[in-house]
């Protein structure tokens, strides 16, 4: 869609406004421009605009004027504590009152609902969403956005989202749900960095540079996405067959790490804990099953 205009519809298709001007809601603001749409922005520190501005965006001096030229209202700030900081205030509710807002910062399923609510008692039209791909995706097929609250909301404003590239998913009408997948997302990415990190260290230590091992790690990563399908049926459906990698081989393995980090005197706490709940399982008589049987240890209460 990029380059591409936004003709009027229902609402001004044709204008929007851009909250929070970090990295990503600048990329935001860029493709909204590049599509030819009439884009405003305003951020809480001044002076983030001048590129866009150059591309032609409208700076308003304040969040109150900013969300009076639009219909549509992105924002892209760090946390749900920065929305509040910008939108619960009594001037910008006042002048929110009918519009949209379509919410693409990160935080949790709660926090969504509770914003959810607040706009539902100030008459604030609200969608809120996930942005799963870095800056550089956005405005590309590679963006990969997820969204979630009234569809018929998300309906009418999907031509000016499109102009962002890539796909747009929406998730259903709880308004928590996009937070809830990127909660859960987010929990595997950090995971692996986590891990990388420490495989670096590792690897430093014996003496392997970065560059030496990133080819082998990223056949590791690769290895992943056909066991995340077939581990989500086995959760979903209660199945933990370890037949080909049981659990006491997995701990086994688990235990390399820890001790040749130890060895070095590189934390290994991250591996202790995956390794302690692997432990646990086998002591509670599933020895047999597969690693991903933790899902059920995690999930008692
Ligand atoms: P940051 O997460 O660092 O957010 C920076 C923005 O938040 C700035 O506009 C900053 O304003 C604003 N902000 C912070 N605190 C406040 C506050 N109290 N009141 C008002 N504004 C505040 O940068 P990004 O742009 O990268 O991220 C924005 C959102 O996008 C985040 O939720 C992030 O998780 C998400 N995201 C980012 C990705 C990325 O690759 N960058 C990828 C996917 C999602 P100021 O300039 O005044 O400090």
């Amino acid at each position: 869609m990029q380059g591409s205009r936004i003709m009027s519809t229902h609402s001004d298709q044709s204008a929007v406004t851009v909250l929070g001007l970090g990295p990503m809601g600048r990329a935001l603001a860029g493709a909204f421009l590049d599509a030819g749409l009439r884009t405003t922005v305003w951020n809480r520190t001044p002076g983030r605009d001048g590129e866009l501005v150059a591309r032609g965006a409208i700076t308003a001096r304040s969040a109150e004027e900013a969300v009076a030229a639009s219909e549509l209202i992105v924002v892209c700030v760090v946390n749900y504590d920065a929305v509040d900081a910008v939108l619960r205030r009594d001037t910008v509710v006042e002048a929110l009152k009918g519009r949209t807002v379509v919410n693409l910062s990160a935080d949790t399923p709660d926090r969504a609902r509770d914003t959810g609510d607040w706009a539902t008692r100030h008459g604030v039209r609200y969608l809120d969403g996930a942005i799963m791909t870095p800056t550089t995706t956005i405005g590309t097929p590679d963006a990969v956005f997820l969204h979630s609250g009234p569809e018929g909301l998300y309906r009418e404003h999907r031509p000016v989202l499109d102009v962002l590239g890539g796909t747009h998913t929406h998730l259903g009408e709880d308004i928590g749900r996009a937070a809830a997948y990127d909660v859960a997302l987010l929990d595997i990415f950090w995971t692996a960095m986590a891990g990388y990190a420490h495989a670096l260290a590792i690897a430093r230590a014996e003496g392997i540079t970065g560059r030496e091992l990133a080819p082998f790690a990223q056949g590791i990563g690769a290895i992943l996405p056909p066991l995340f399908a077939e581990f989500a049926g086995d959760a979903d459906d209660g199945t933990y067959s370890g037949e080909l990698n049981p659990i006491t081989s997995a701990v086994s393995s688990m235990a390399h790490v820890i001790d040749t980090s130890e060895a070095h005197g590189i934390e290994a706490g991250v591996m202790r804990a995956v390794e302690g709940q692997a432990r646990r399982v086998i002591g509670l008589g599933h020895g047999t099953d597969g690693y991903i049987r933790v899902t059920e240890l995690l999930g008692r209460r």
